[in-house]
């Protein structure tokens, strides 16, 4: 008789993008001879994890963590130990590999940096609970996704799903983990584990540069359209897409427009003033490549490359555009509303009047190359442990900081506090130049409107003075955004602009 097979459950917080890490995690439980299940959470509670634990009755439950929804992981975990005691329980993700002493508080194994490989030895029973390091990389297995899509029609049923075919980034964004160092965990390790991790990541960052086989990103999107029929595009994830231009080449070749897809990049990659980089948004437009995500952050280039850690001129954003709208992309972007600014060395503009800044920076873009085709903002979230968060706390833009950054991350109302006037580098919580209590709720409501409206004033001619006018007006509510816009469009289509 063939022996029951233990059960792993991986959960992960629910997501427009399915949970990807995931994928690789349930093949190799199933190459391990485990069964597992994935199911999303969407309740703030967790209770779709309760009730998988109650009827599915594993005995290992994995869920991936990142700032934000961290504490709902911590209590999930406690509350899965009393309904089933003898569960084992991994967590693995962003926050488990930043902040792994946490995490070792509340579960029986915290995954750190890339988890194949762990999370394996963790089912062979080889790993001691604690700390699992990366002891060497694996090669990527096949994504196992057939029982999610079963589970979760409308990930099935929609027309986009995602793949990533690397992981790692080259640059150091003062906002992004992706740029962490394996010294900043050194003291939650020991120093069998550190020097294990230093040989297998190959480099000083915490996750490494890995490329998945072409052949191997070829198979999973022809699997996906069989078992999910519905697919039109696939959507890359990766930060930054076809890097490697070897591996483009090859991929562009094999991957030959069998399936429409979406990519996103920097702006530099695909510059048409750098030889390489204009091979390679060409070999993608060639290769079915429909649309381009890029970054813009911030209007002002001082900002972006004192404050983002983002050294790059506003001109390349319009060669780019030009050229990439000649060949016949379409583009979204993404800017970061809400930075803390008033502390760099060049005088620059601040609050709602930088955030309008870069709105009527996507406004030229689009009066001038027709793109982007929609531009997407979020406000800043100043990550635990990442360099903007030093500048923040440094300058006094962020004085509540706690474990808490909430669930919705960079959705949320902001969690900074704004100066009135540029000041300078001296700028810190002592100076006497902060915005009143009501002055800076008044901004961050302000500030909430901007973020949630952005993608519609960016489309409009001249959206930016749309927006002005909308935030100053007396009613914030949509019969206030239909008389400004009304109003704005009559004078717009008669008088082309009021300046
Ligand atoms: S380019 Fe993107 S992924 Fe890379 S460090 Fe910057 S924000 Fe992070």
């Amino acid at each position: 008789m063939e022996a029951k097979k233990k059960k792993v459950l991986l959960g992960a917080s629910w997501s427009i993008v399915e949970p990807l890490g995931l994928f690789f995690l349930s093949q190799i439980a199933r190459d391990e001879g485990w069964e597992p299940r994935i199911v999303l959470t969407r309740e703030p509670d967790f209770s779709e994890m309760e009730l998988a634990l109650r009827e599915f009755k594993p005995d290992l439950l994995g869920f991936t963590a990142y700032s934000g929804n961290h504490l709902d992981v911590e209590r999930l975990f406690c509350r899965a130990k009393t309904l089933l005691p003898n569960l084992l329980t991994v967590v693995g993700g962003p926050q488990a590999t930043y902040f792994p002493l946490e995490s070792r508080n509340y579960a029986d194994f915290t995954v750190i940096s890339e988890g194949l490989n762990g999370f394996r030895r963790i089912l062979r029973g080889e790993a001691e609970p604690g700390i699992v390091h990366l002891r060497r990389l694996e090669l990527f297995p096949q994504t196992d996704r057939e029982q999610f899509y079963r589970d979760h029609s409308e990930h099935r049923n929609g027309a986009i799903k995602n793949i990533i075919t690397s992981t790692g980034c080259p640059y150091s964004c003062s906002y992004c983990y992706n740029s962490s160092k394996l010294s900043s965990i050194a003291s939650a390790l020991t120093e069998t584990q550190a020097e294990e991790m230093k040989l297998a990541l190959n480099a000083k960052r915490l996750f490494p540069f890995s490329f998945r086989s072409v052949s191997d990103v070829v198979k999973e999107a022809d699997a996906i359209r069989k078992i999910a029929p519905a697919t039109r595009m696939i959507f890359f994830q990766d930060d930054i897409f076809g890097s490697n231009i070897e591996w483009l080449r090859e991929f562009a070749r094999v991957w030959n427009r069998r399936l429409a897809f979406h990519a996103q990049m920097r702006f530099e990659f695909a510059d048409p003033a750098n030889p390489i980089s204009r091979e390679r948004v060409e070999l993608m437009r060639e290769a079915g490549c429909t649309g381009l995500t890029f970054a813009i952050e911030a209007a002002n280039p001082v900002i972006r490359s004192e404050v983002l850690n983002r050294h790059m001129d506003n001109e390349v954003m319009f060669r780019t555009m030009a050229f990439v709208g000649g060949l016949g992309y379409r583009v979204r972007t993404e800017q970061i509303l809400g930075l803390p600014r008033g502390a760099t060395s060049e005088e620059t503009k601040i609050n709602l009047e930088a955030d309008l800044e870069v709105l009527e920076l996507n406004v030229q873009l689009r009066e001038q190359t027709g793109l982007p085709t929609i531009a997407w903002a979020s406000t800043l979230a100043p990550y635990r442990g990442t360099a903007i968060e030093r500048y923040c706390i440094k300058h006094g833009f962020y004085r509540q900081h706690s474990r808490d950054i909430p669930r919705e991350g960079y959705r949320f109302k902001s969690l900074l506090d704004f100066p009135s006037r540029w000041v300078g580098p001296g700028l810190s919580a002592d100076s006497d130049a902060w915005l009143a209590r009501d002055e800076q709720e008044e901004y961050k409501d302000k500030l909430y409107r901007l973020m949630t409206l952005f993608s519609i004033f960016a489309l409009m001619p001249k959206g930016h003075r749309l927006a002005e006018a909308f935030l100053q007006g007396s009613d914030q509510g949509f019969p206030g955004l239909n008389n400004a816009t009304r109003s704005h469009l009559y004078d717009y289509s008669l008088f082309e602009v009021r300046e």
